[in-house]
């Protein structure tokens, strides 16, 4: 694809002097796991043929480079299950890009190790819930921890970018904080305790399974010492350097919501843009450009909130996380 020029004509500022630089883009909603705080039960996923195609998202995203995106993360879903995946990511590789990143289960992680090694594409963010293989089971729903646990292993030793996600679930994982800072000081890996948020399925297990950070934190200083390290006007997470080397950070969704501060649109596989996650309504941009493009654009951060939205029914998996 030819890259689109100039770049930054204009950027996108909302009412209250946000910023919008950054772009998740769900790749689909379907998965090969089925974490308990994410996937219902009944799955219903978005027909293939309704998916917008590798060449609609890489139009999308050329035409929001233009507005001033300079950050892309790909998500779902599970990324990784996207059969054109390497197209997309070959062709928005030619993007003037500060960071390029994926969030992925690492479930298919290895096959893309060496393909994802010669591209921008470095920036991993890698779900871990558990270090325990019978604990992953129980909480993902699939005997795959070895295989993920090897999989990011590999890829920090193959240079790329790894930060593991890992969502608190109080009498799940909760006991695992120990272990989640030693395997931060044994790999170099920073891991980032997310709270729990109330998304789909995951408000009928809030009240059991939430822990909030300040919880956390509390529990860690007992044991350790660390020391919180300077965050980004727009960062999403606070992030402790411990004397044993260790990094954690913490994304508060819900005790220590960022939305003043928030920099990112979402595009959801179905080519829809959405101005939080937290939100239902999506403009499509399939086709849209020049003063549509922009009108839709608009209109999406309008509706940007400040505060956050309490709940949302729609299931994670669906909004792209
Ligand atoms: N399948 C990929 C994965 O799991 O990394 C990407 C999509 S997943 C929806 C993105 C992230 O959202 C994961 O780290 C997951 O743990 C997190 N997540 C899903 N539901 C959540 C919830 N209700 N609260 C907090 N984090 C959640
Ligand atoms: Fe799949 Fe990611 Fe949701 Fe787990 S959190 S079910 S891996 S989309």
């Amino acid at each position: 694809m030819g890259i689109p020029f100039p770049y930054k004509k204009f950027k996108l500022v909302d009412g209250h002097g946000r910023e919008i630089h950054k772009l998740r883009i769900s790749l689909l909603d379907a998965c090969n796991m089925s974490c308990l705080y994410c996937m219902p039960e009944n799955k219903d996923f978005l027909a293939k043929n309704n998916w917008a195609s590798a060449e609609e998202i890489v139009e999308i995203a050329g035409n929001l480079v233009l507005y001033g995106i300079d950050q892309i993360r790909l998500t779902g879903g599970e990324p990784l299950l996207r059969p054109d995946l390497r197209t997309i990511i070959k062709k928005l590789d030619k993007l003037p890009l500060a960071k390029f990143g994926l969030t992925t289960n690492a479930i298919h992680l290895d096959r893309e190790l060496s393909f994802l090694k010669n591209t921008n594409c470095q920036y991993l963010n890698i779900s871990l819930d558990s270090l325990d293989r019978e604990n992953f089971f129980k909480i993902t729903q699939t005997d795959t921890f070895s295989k993920v646990f090897h999989s990011l292993i590999k890829a920090q030793e193959a240079g790329l970018k790894v930060k593991i996600n890992t969502v608190l679930l109080k009498g799940l994982n909760d006991h695992e904080i120990d272990q989640f800072i030693l395997f931060s000081k044994k790999t170099g890996i920073e891991v980032r305790f997310l709270e729990l948020m109330k998304i789909g399925v995951a408000n009928h297990y809030f009240t059991k399974h939430f822990i909030s950070a300040d919880e956390i934190i509390k529990k860690m200083e007992l044991k350790w010492d660390f020391k919180q390290r300077p965050m980004p006007k727009d960062s999403t997470s606070f992030n402790f350097t411990f004397n044993n080397g260790a990094e954690i950070g913490f994304i508060a969704s819900e005790s220590k919501p960022f939305c003043g501060g928030c920099s990112r649109l979402r595009l959801g596989s179905d080519g829809a843009i959405r101005p939080c996650l937290f939100m239902d309504q999506g403009i499509s941009l399939k086709g849209l450009k020049g003063d549509d493009l922009l009108e839709a654009l608009q209109k999406t951060i309008r509706l940007k909130p400040t505060d956050r939205i309490p709940t949302i029914e729609r299931p994670m998996h669906k909004i792209g996380g």
